[in-house]
């Protein structure tokens, strides 16, 4: 099984339509793929009209399952809860939000922010996440990525070791911009095992943790 919640089209700054990412995606061998797309007040409706719609076409003809999401990118963090509810009122299935990498100036408080929502299901690239960011994260069941695309993985050593100790759930995603940057199972698993996720630990990260996140947006 092979899940992957974090992508992306041309309806930001991917290289592939949607349905030729999915499909991409459905040879490679995946289970699930959340098409993310960068998202903020400008184009969240462009999206949201048409991601939803090759999603539905994919999974009702390939039987992949495919997630029109959205990544939250760069949204004031103020503003974050009102954008995530919108998205999710209007069919958006998957809130990701672009979270406090160290390679982009985000705004700080955008990781707080996006705990503090019950509409935001997981956060990207979180950074230099705290503590008590990772115990919110857990109370309120929202996912951190360990990201496999370079720059924002950089981090990936410090979001493992500060979430586990606080049991917030991880998850490996790709931040596909490209049919290269798909995953495979092997090299999840050596972006876990790079950040330090053990082998007993595993099998949560890249198959049970995915499940729970399935189940928390009803797909
Ligand atoms: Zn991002
Ligand atoms: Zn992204």
């Amino acid at each position: 099984m092979l899940f992957d919640f974090h992508t992306h089209s041309f309806f930001s700054d991917g290289e592939l339509s949607p349905i030729e990412l999915i499909r991409r995606a459905h040879v490679n061998g995946y289970t699930v793929i959340g098409v993310t797309d960068h998202a903020s007040m400008s184009n969240l409706d462009l999206i949201i009209y048409n991601v939803v719609k090759d999603c539905a076409l994919a999974e009702k003809y390939w039987g992949i399952k495919a997630i029109p999401g959205v990544e939250l990118t760069h949204v004031p963090a103020g503003y974050i809860d009102q954008a995530a509810g919108y998205a999710k009122k209007s069919g958006i299935k998957l809130v990701v939000v672009h979270g406090e990498t160290i390679v982009e100036p985000v705004e700080p408080g955008t990781n707080c922010a996006a705990l503090m929502s019950t509409y935001v299901d997981v956060i990207a690239h979180p950074g230099f996440i705290s503590p008590e960011e990772c115990s919110l994260a857990a109370k309120n069941n929202i996912f951190l990525e360990l990201s496999a695309r370079g720059g924002h993985s950089l981090s990936n050593g410090h979001v493992a070791q500060v979430a586990l100790a606080k049991n917030a759930k991880l998850l490996v995603n790709s931040d596909a911009h490209a049919p290269k940057d798909l995953l495979t199972f092997d090299f999840a698993r050596k972006v876990a095992s790079g950040a330090g996720i053990s082998t007993a630990q595993i099998n949560d990260v890249l198959i049970e943790n995915p499940k729970l996140l399935l189940k928390r947006i009803n797909c």
